[in-house]
This record gives C-alpha cells, structure tokens and sequence, in this order.
C-alpha cells in the first residue's frame, strides 16, 4: 500500500507568507486557484495576454498577470495549461523567471516524465493530480467534500518538497479524500493508459460497437442508444458505490448470467493483448512522441477523428433523445 496522507498530515501555515502561481485558467485552473482563494491563500492567475480567461479571473477577484511576471513572483508556480502547451510556455515565460529554491508544480506527469520539460537543479519538482474533472472538483470543494489525488516529488531542492506539496494539495482540499505517494512515471503511464483502454478510448468504443452491431442488426437505434449508451451510466454508478458485487445484486439473474458467461467472450485475450501493445507504446514513449509530432504539425489527423466522430449515428441519435429528457439536464 503506497503512503496516503489526510488533513492531519499536512500543514497550510506553510503556505502562509507564500505567493502561488496558477498558471493557466482551464478545467484545473479554475478549480484550483479558487480552492486555494478560498482557503485564505495567497494566489496568482498566470495568462497569456490576450487570454480569454483573464475577465474570468478578474471576476471571480483573482488577481492576474502575464505568466512570466507571475513565475517571478510564486514561490510554488503549478502549471495548469494543456500538455502539449507546457513546454513551450516553460521554455519561454516559465524557466528564465523561476525563483531559486522555489516549487515547480504539476496536475499530470507528462511533461516531465518524457522529458518535455527539464527543470533546473535549484527548484523543487512536484505534482498533485486530482481524479476528477476541475469542473466536478470545484462544485465538490464547494460542498465541502473533497477529491483524491496523486502525489508525487520527482526534484526535492530544498528538503521541504513534501511538505510544501501536501499544503497545496490541502489548498485545493484534496487531503480531505486522500493524497496516495506515487512516482510521476507511474501517474502518467497509469492515467494515459486508463484514459486509452478503460475511461474515454475504451468505453466509447466498447459502447460504440454494441450500438452499431444492434443497428445493423436492424433494431431500432433509439433502442441501441437506451440500452448500450444510456443505461452505462446506471450500471457504472452501481459499481462505483458498490463493486462489481453490488451492480450483480441489483440486476436480474438472467442479467448476472450473461456478465459471467458471455462478458470474458467478448473482452477476450486478444483484447488484452491489444491494451498490452498499448501499455507499451505508453511505457517506450512511442504515444508521447507521436502526439507532440500531431501537435508540431498542426493536429491534422487529430482535427479529422474529431470531426468523424461527432458525425456518429450515436451522437445524432443521442441528441435528440436527451432532448426528451430535460430533468437529465442535456448538453449540446
Ligand atoms: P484546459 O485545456 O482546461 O485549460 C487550459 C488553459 O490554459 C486555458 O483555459 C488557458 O487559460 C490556458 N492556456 C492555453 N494556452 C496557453 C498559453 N499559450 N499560455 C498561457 N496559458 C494558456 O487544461 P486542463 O484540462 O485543466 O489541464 C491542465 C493540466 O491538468 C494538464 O497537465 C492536464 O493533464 C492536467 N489534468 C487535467 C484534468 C482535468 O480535469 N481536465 C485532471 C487532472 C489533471
Ligand atoms: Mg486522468
């Protein structure tokens, strides 16, 4: 079991005569300046100059700069801008204006483990990676209830990495659910491999296939959509509060049967050889390198796969279903 620390292992008078850098004001931004505001600190929005964000932040009384005039003035910089985005802006506004024995923070690894980002010696290098979406995060932080998240110090410059990292993660009350120590190799290979074969890449397919084998199977769509698409979220809600155990005992027998007897067909071997290739293509770096590359070249296959998919028969289908069901609170 790997160390886990709550509120009472961590210590926010640490931060108390600090400045904290955010920079970025997306999904992690948001959350985690207004947590830490919120929380008495003293926080800075770093932004691009002619961000969008920069009114956002203003609003909601932050005070804000340009990244690098708020680089030279943090003690702990976190750097909450797009992945692909970060070395760049590192390079640039970041790396020339960091204070000596100062803490360079991360949400995910990527940068660093692949070696996007070279910190220099004299700086702390640290993450704190929420399980959750910023959105969901904050809306939780403002019902008191907070978020676990990964820990991991991969430069410790001034022997307080540790502690200097589980203040912020009480900052943005994630101590409050449970902070587990990591290495930032295993964060990042775990989260794109969870993201590719299981959350988003898995389960779309896996829902996308069902859909399409009723369709052409000539049942109603409406009725693939229901069963396959909708109900996923009822099922998975059940083994999240419950496990794998609960969900069975919700549903039928008949139902039961068919996971036990019929599921290890379809998810078969060379399925999990296919999610092995794809741990490995995360562990040798061949994912990370093509996906700077897509970047460098301006996401030309990336921007076509977006395109294809939000033309899905699911996605029309699903649209105008949700339609129907207003108290689920659709988005378009
Ligand atoms: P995002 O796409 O929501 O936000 C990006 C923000 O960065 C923008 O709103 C903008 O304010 C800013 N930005 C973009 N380009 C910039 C530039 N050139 N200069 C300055 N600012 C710029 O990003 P995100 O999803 O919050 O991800 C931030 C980090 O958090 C990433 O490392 C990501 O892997 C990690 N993370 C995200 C989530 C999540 O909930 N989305 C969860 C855990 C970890
Ligand atoms: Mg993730």
């Amino acid at each position: 079991m790997p160390n886990v620390y709550y509120d009472k292992d961590a210590d926010l008078d640490l931060l108390k005569d600090k400045t904290v850098g955010i920079i970025g004001y997306g999904s992690q931004g948001h959350c985690h300046a207004l947590n830490l505001k919120d929380n008495g600190q003293n926080v800075m929005v770093g932004l691009h100059s002619t961000s969008r964000s920069r009114d956002k932040a203003k609003e909601a009384g932050l005070a804000v700069g340009d990244v690098d005039e708020v680089t030279r003035e943090s003690d702990l910089v976190m750097v909450l801008i797009p992945d692909h985005v970060q070395p760049g802006v590192y390079r640039e506004q970041i790396e020339p204006n960091l204070k000596p024995d100062s803490t360079l923070m991360f949400a995910h690894g990527f940068s660093i483990h692949y070696k996007q980002i070279v910190p220099p010696a004299n700086v702390n290098v640290s993450m704190v990676a929420p399980k959750a979406p910023g959105h969901r995060m904050r809306e939780m932080f403002v019902d008191g209830i907070g978020v676990p998240a990964l820990l991991a110090i991969d430069q410790d410059a001034t022997g307080t990495a540790k502690e200097t990292t589980l203040a912020y993660a009480k900052g943005i009350g994630c101590t409050g659910a449970g902070v587990l120590e990591c290495s930032f190799k295993d964060e990042t290979e775990t989260d794109l491999f969870g993201e590719q074969t299981a959350l988003c890449g898995g389960i779309t397919s896996l829902i996308k296939t069902a859909f399409e084998t009723l369709v052409e199977a000539g049942y109603p769509p409406e009725l693939a959509y229901f069963e396959c698409l909708h109900e996923m979220k009822l099922i998975v809600d059940l083994i999240y509060q419950g496990g794998f155990k609960y969900m069975r005992y919700s549903v039928s027998d008949t139902a039961e049967y068919g996971d036990y007897s019929r599921g290890p067909g379809v998810i078969d071997e060379h399925v999990r050889d296919n999610m092995r290739r794809t741990l490995k293509d995360i562990q040798d770096g061949t994912f990370a390198r093509e996906w700077m590359a897509e970047n460098d070249e301006g996401r030309p296959r990336f921007n076509v796969m977006r395109e294809d998919a939000t033309e899905h028969q699911i996605e029309e289908v699903g649209r105008s279903l949700r339609r129907m069901m207003p108290w689920m609170n659709p988005v378009e």
